[in-house]
């Protein structure tokens, strides 16, 4: 059979890990390199007695050599608080990260995908949100060592792709949620659920009428794979998302109502910078790689409710 040789980055984590395991499953050989930031051995233990699973500990700011088919690079904290926690680090990996997979890609003629991200649209003023949108991003505020890192990562994809003809894909991911998201994640899903399993407060950042579009990880991955496997020609960037769209109101009373909790909800500082509006234009996802989500929200919550249930008893 065609096994391919293919390098997941930062697939220790969350999306990663899921990604790791439906590559393997399609019986390809995979590669997958963290630094353990935010993802965690327990993501993938599951898949290490396979033996075309090799996991290896390696920071991509740092140039990495091995001879893949594919690269799919994912290394770079999700979660606003970690990704504030050292923004300097945030944007080194986004920008030295890229480099060097990209230079790599270049090396061994690999087609490489950059997981890229709504935030390149900032807190936009067009609604939904089209790839054609340059987006609204300040460039000085603290969520820039992400967004713009990301965004720069775009460009250097981009440039590689022109000047020396790697064949690169892009995909703008909207806020994917799901298993194995970490309970101290920080994100508005993995928080709430977490806070109502417990009983605790649920924390409303601001009056809770922002909104985003929530897209369960299955769908996400099953883009992912769609866009690396599609015609040569077609680089992206393509958004990947949910467009289903809910204030974090609507969600707190949604986790709520599916765990019976009695948990109050209450209403802390929004951060700066946070979007007031979220939702992806999936046409371009819809014709190029004929994909659309199909996990409704309520219930892929029922089976990440299911998750963390499992995960607070285990602790
Ligand atoms: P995550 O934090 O669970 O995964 C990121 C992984 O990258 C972790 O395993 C982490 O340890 C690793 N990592 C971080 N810095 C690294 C470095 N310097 N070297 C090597 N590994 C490093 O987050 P996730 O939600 O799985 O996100 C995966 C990718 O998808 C990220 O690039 C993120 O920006 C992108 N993305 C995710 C979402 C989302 O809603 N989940 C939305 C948009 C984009
Ligand atoms: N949020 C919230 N309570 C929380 C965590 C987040 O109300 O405990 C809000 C946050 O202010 C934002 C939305 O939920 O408006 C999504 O936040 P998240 O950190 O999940 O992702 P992002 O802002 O990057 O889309």
């Amino acid at each position: 059979m065609n096994r391919k040789k293919i390098l997941v980055t930062g697939g220790a984590g969350f999306i990663g890990s899921h990604l790791c395991e439906r590559l393997l499953n399609e019986g390809n050989e995979v590669i997958c390199l963290d630094n353990y930031f935010t993802g965690s051995k327990d993501n993938v233990i599951h898949l290490l007695d396979n033996p075309y699973f090799e996991l290896i500990r390696h920071d991509v700011v740092h140039p990495f050599h091995i001879d893949v088919d594919e690269i799919y690079n994912l290394a770079c904290p999700a979660s606003p608080v970690h990704y504030q926690y050292n923004p300097i680090k945030t944007i080194k990996t986004s920008v030295m990260g890229a480099i060097n997979m990209l230079g790599l890609a270049k090396r061994v003629k690999a087609k490489i995908l950059q997981a890229s991200t709504s935030e390149v649209y900032g807190d936009p003023n067009v609604h939904p949100q089209p790839e054609a949108y340059w987006g609204n991003v300040n460039p000085i505020g603290i969520r820039s060592c992400y967004d713009e890192g990301k965004r720069c990562a775009e460009t250097l994809f981009m440039d590689y792709h022109r000047q020396n003809g790697v064949r690169i894909k892009i995909v703008r991911i909207f806020n994917t949620y799901g298993p194995r998201m970490n309970p101290e994640d920080g994100r508005v899903v993995s928080n709430f659920i977490v806070q109502a399993l417990k009983g605790e407060d649920i924390t409303i950042y601001g009056d809770g009428m922002q909104t985003r579009s929530f897209q369960y990880v299955d769908d996400m991955v099953e883009a992912m794979v769609r866009m690396m496997g599609s015609d040569e020609s077609f680089t992206g960037p393509v958004n990947t998302g949910n467009p289903g769209e809910f204030t974090m109101l609507e969600l707190a009373n949604l986790v709520l109502e599916l765990t019976g909790s009695k948990s109050k909800l209450i209403f802390c500082p929004l951060p700066s910078d946070d979007p007031k509006q979220r939702r992806p234009d999936i046409s371009l996802a819809k014709e190029k790689l004929g994909w659309e989500p199909k996990v409704q929200l309520r219930d892929g919550l029922v089976k990440t409710i299911g998750y963390f249930d499992n995960v607070l008893k285990n602790s």
